[in-house]
């Protein structure tokens, strides 16, 4: 078995030198002045241990990341009932399309589309004000990575709120079918500040562990969810995380992952490793270019694709 620390900084390495970095998100304004030469990779295995490469301290925005951690905490609130607001199917479509709403009821496909993981925020705000909602997220990454230095990054915020014009429609368009239980505009505030959660690949995989270790935070040894239900959260993340190229990434890596358009990707190996990856280029579908390449090169040089070596 090779030595983990070595593949990361081959890894990094290579990964430095890659000339096509794909392109970054510049339809949130706040996120288009990242450097794309920026690449930091962390692992943290299920006995503990911690291997950083590259960038690995640097914050970035995790954005759709976000998602994974609120997926969780709605399925703690409502249970399954989430399942009759949201499918749990992979879309085929774009990250933020509004066709399949209408033919479908505006019950979206997934909660990692940026509909359902909308209809998910208005879950985790229930019974609370948006800030304390806010408040709550930002709480239980915390509590996951063991790390209380996490914030959100305002300016982050304040750009998707004053561009997130299409956020607002598929919101609006879904409160028109009752899939909404908030105004729109108060969901929405939950959730451009659950994106702009800022984060290092050492805090995200620190956050991302207890899916790979059967719903366990092995740190505090607290039960965060039940290994079923981690379970469940992982099969969603193979198939929805990462948009329309959900295929694509299974077939290269073979893990379950989430992406967000900051550049990050969360891997969960069960029972093996939470992985947390960022490269800011994104490709054609807006998944990080070589944050998914990384991936491919460590699951392959580790054996951890869950489809075989
Ligand atoms: N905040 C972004 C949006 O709603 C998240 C998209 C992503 O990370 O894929 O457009």
């Amino acid at each position: 078995m090779p030595i983990l620390q070595d593949v990361l900084e081959e890894i990094t390495d290579a990964m430095r030198r890659a000339e096509d970095r794909g392109r970054v998100a510049d339809y949130i304004p706040q996120l288009a002045g990242v450097d794309p030469a920026r690449f930091g990779i962390a692992v943290v295995t299920g006995d503990g241990a911690m291997h950083c490469a590259g960038d690995a301290e640097e914050t970035f925005s995790i954005q759709s990341i976000s998602k994974v951690f609120t997926l969780t905490m709605a399925l703690g609130r409502i249970g399954d009932g989430l399942w009759r607001r949201v499918g749990r199917e992979p879309s085929g479509n774009a990250f933020n399309s509004i066709v399949q709403l209408e033919r479908e009821d505006g019950i979206p496909r997934n909660p990692f589309i940026n509909a359902g993981a909308i209809v998910v925020t208005d879950v985790v705000l229930s019974g609370h004000e948006p800030r304390e909602a806010i408040g709550a997220i930002l709480h239980f990454l915390r509590f996951l990575a063991e790390d209380d230095s996490i914030i959100i990054d305002k300016a982050v915020a304040r750009s998707e709120t004053l561009t997130g014009y299409r956020n607002v429609a598929l919101a609006n368009y879904m409160k028109s079918f009752g899939n909404l239980n908030h105004e729109p505009e108060r969901t929405l505030g939950v959730y451009f500040h659950q994106c702009a959660i800022a984060m290092s690949c050492r805090q995200l995989a620190l956050a991302g562990r207890f899916l790979a270790t059967g719903g366990r935070n092995p740190g505090t040894g607290f039960r965060v969810v039940s290994p079923e239900r981690a379970k469940r959260i992982n099969a969603v993340m193979l198939t929805c995380g990462h948009y329309d190229g959900s295929g694509d990434f299974a077939y290269h890596v073979g893990i379950p992952a989430k992406s967000g358009v900051g550049g990050g990707i969360l891997g969960v190996v069960p029972g093996k490793a939470s992985i947390a990856v960022w490269s800011p280029g994104l490709n054609a579908v807006g998944n990080s270019q070589l944050g998914a390449l990384a991936m491919e090169r460590l699951t392959r040089a580790m054996g951890w694709s869950v489809f075989g070596p």
